[in-house]
C-alpha cells in the first residue's frame, strides 16, 4: 500500500491547521434520497470510503442508498487539462452523473479525492495539483448539473493506517493560496 511522504504529510497538516480540510457536518449533505460518491477505484480505500458513507446514513437514521461512479482518480477526471482525463474520461463521468439524477433522482454528489492516490501519482499529479483540480472538478459540476448539491470530501490514509474523511472547504483553500502567497511555489515543488 502506498504512504504519504513526509512533505504530503506536512501539506495535509496545514490544510487541517487552515481550515481546508475539516471535520465533516452530516446535516450539511441532502442525502434523504441517497447520494452518488464519485471516488478514486483504489481498492485499498474503497471500503472505508464505502463504510463511511453508509455509516453515516445509517446513524442519521437513513437506509443507505449509495451510488458509486468509480475511476482512476474519480473526480480529478473532469477538468479538460487534466492528465487523467485520457480518451474523454471526464465527458463520460459526466454523462454518467447525468445519468445519475435522471435515473435515480439523486442529485447530491460527493467527491471523493485521497492520499496517497496511486492513480494521481501514474499521471504525474502531486498532491497540491490534486486539490487544484479537486476545485476544478467541484466548478464543472456545478456548471454543469445545475440544481446538484456537490460536495468535495478528501480522504487520507494517516501513519499506522489511520483513515480520515474530511470535508474540503473551497473558501478556505482560496484563503489558504492568499495567505501563502508567494511561498505556495516553495509548497508545491516540496510535494514533488
Ligand atoms: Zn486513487
Amino acid at each position: 500500500m502506498l504512504r504519504l511522504s513526509q512533505a504530503d504529510r506536512n501539506f495535509l497538516i496545514d490544510l487541517r491547521n487552515y481550515g481546508v480540510l475539516t471535520d465533516v457536518f452530516p446535516t450539511l449533505i441532502k442525502n434523504a434520497n441517497g447520494i452518488c460518491i464519485v471516488t478514486c477505484a483504489d481498492g485499498d480505500h474503497f471500503d472505508n470510503v464505502y463504510s463511511y458513507h453508509r455509516n453515516m446514513m445509517i446513524s442519521q437514521g437513513l437506509t443507505p442508498r449509495i451510488h458509486v461512479l468509480s475511476s482512476h482518480g474519480g473526480a480529478l477526471v473532469l477538468p479538460l487539462r487534466s492528465s487523467l482525463n485520457k480518451n474523454r474520461r471526464g465527458d463520460n463521468l459526466l454523462e454518467m452523473m447525468r445519468e445519475t439524477e435522471e435515473l435515480k433522482d439523486i442529485h447530491t454528489f460527493a467527491l471523493e479525492a485521497h492520499a496517497p492516490c496511486g492513480a494521481a501519482g501514474l499521471a504525474k499529479l502531486n498532491i497540491y495539483k490534486q486539490f487544484q483540480l479537486h476545485r476544478q472538478a467541484d466548478a464543472i459540476i456545478q456548471n454543469q448539473l445545475p440544481g446538484a448539491q456537490v460536495i468535495c470530501f478528501f480522504h487520507a490514509l494517516w501513519e499506522n493506517n489511520r483513515e480520515r474523511t474530511y470535508f474540503f472547504s473551497g473558501i478556505n483553500w482560496r484563503k489558504f493560496l492568499q495567505e501563502k502567497g508567494d511561498e505556495i511555489k516553495k509548497i508545491e515543488m516540496a510535494c514533488l
